[in-house]
């Protein structure tokens, strides 16, 4: 035994498997004993319980967030090589989806305070006379983006609004859970996301009982009958193992969403009086911490000083995506510039932050961030 504790991960999926431990093998012992190893009732049930849980009418399970964001904007059925705007500042996946479903990505700057789309920025896109299709926006580190500019800015110019909820299962805007407000949303259960699998897999919501249709025959070979393909579709089916193993956990979300808020509390006393910048909360919403963000121009030194401490941290994300290889000089971007979300990607970290960090594990981030 070495003096060195213990180290503490920034994400901990085997905890979330460990806590329910037992619920979740028998839950998988029942698919594979049931001889349904695709789509079939188990993955049905999880579609009725997600999309009541989050206030939507229809829930689709495909395999994964990525293909969530695919299929959600086939199914808006928008003309080849429409303008999609959305942010720089995400998973590279949101903007990846968009060229995938053969649309054109425009990416706008951020709010500093929030890390989600400045509505001035939208609004001076739609100004420019840009013609922009949908906005896809994104629920960064568990909270809202503001819907409430946004939402009536993409009604006023007929764009249709795509929540990106991968990061904010159980977050609230009002009195509405996220992915109920937009035209459409999208999960991922990534196994580290708030609700996560043991896999990739993803959902897709709607109210529109025709898109609904439209979604479920995407993700199936474009099938309204068993091999009579009526549009061209894919395969992106929810594995019926994963849904399984999220119904054990979605019964859990609230709890699990209650203990990272928690442990957001605790940061937010503990490190109050550093000079840090700590996460801002939108007011009228509730934030599940799918993240907890810092910021600091010393960033790099203070990472240093908490990896040397033992303790384990992500940056999301280090480069933003019009900054990326694949990117780069290609998409089009921000007519006022994107200074916020390359400022931001410089300055940002995110501490460690799962529902089983425990109370002296938040104190001993708490105590190496002091001390840096
Ligand atoms: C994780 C994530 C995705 C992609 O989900 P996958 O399941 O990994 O494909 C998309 N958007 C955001 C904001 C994400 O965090």
């Amino acid at each position: 035994m070495t003096s060195r504790r213990k180290s503490i991960p920034q994400a901990a999926p085997l905890a979330a498997y460990r806590a329910a431990r037992t619920r979740i093998d028998r839950a998988v012992a029942r698919v594979l004993a049931s001889g349904r190893y695709v789509l079939g009732p188990e993955v049905e049930a999880f579609e009725q319980e997600f999309a009541a849980y989050i206030g939507c009418r229809h829930a689709v399970g495909v395999g994964s967030g990525t293909d969530a964001l695919v299929i959600a904007l086939r199914a808006l059925g928008l003309p080849p090589g429409t303008v999609v705007a959305t942010v720089s500042h995400t998973a590279v996946a949101t903007v990846a989806a968009i060229e995938l479903a053969g649309l054109t990505p425009l990416l706008l700057d951020i709010d500093p305070k929030t890390y989600t789309l400045a509505p001035a920025a939208l609004e001076r896109a739609f100004r420019s006379g840009q013609s922009i299709g949908a906005v896809i926006a994104v629920h960064l580190y568990g909270q809202a983006a503001d819907l409430d500019a946004i939402a009536p800015l993409a009604r006023r110019h007929g764009a249709k609004l795509i929540e990106d909820c991968a990061q904010s299962h159980g977050a609230t805007l009002g009195s509405r859970r996220l992915g109920s407000i937009g035209d459409i949303a999208c999960f991922s259960f990534y196994p580290t996301k708030n609700l996560g699998a043991v896999g990739d897999g993803g959902a897709v919501l709607a109210n529109d009982d025709g898109l609904a249709v439209r979604l479920r025959e995407l993700r199936e070979y474009g099938w309204r009958e068993r091999y009579i393909s009526a549009i061209p579709g894919m395969n992106t089916r929810l594995d019926p193992i994963q849904a399984a193993v999220l119904r054990v956990k979605l019964a859990w979300l609230d709890r699990a969403n209650a203990r990272r808020a928690a442990v957001a509390a605790r940061y937010d006393r503990g490190l109050a009086k550093t000079g840090l910048s700590l996460p801002a909360r939108r007011s009228g919403g509730t934030h599940v911490f799918h993240q907890y963000v810092i910021r600091t121009p010393q960033r790099d030194a203070l990472r240093a000083t908490l990896d040397r401490a033992g303790i384990s941290t992500t940056i999301h994300y280090p480069v933003p995506v019009h900054l990326q290889p694949a990117y780069r000089g290609r998409v089009a971007l921000d007519p006022g510039g994107l200074g916020e979300s390359e400022r931001a990607a410089r300055e940002i970290l995110s501490l460690p932050m799962f529902p089983e960090l425990s109370a002296a594990d938040a104190a001993r981030v708490i105590a190496a961030a002091k001390a840096a």
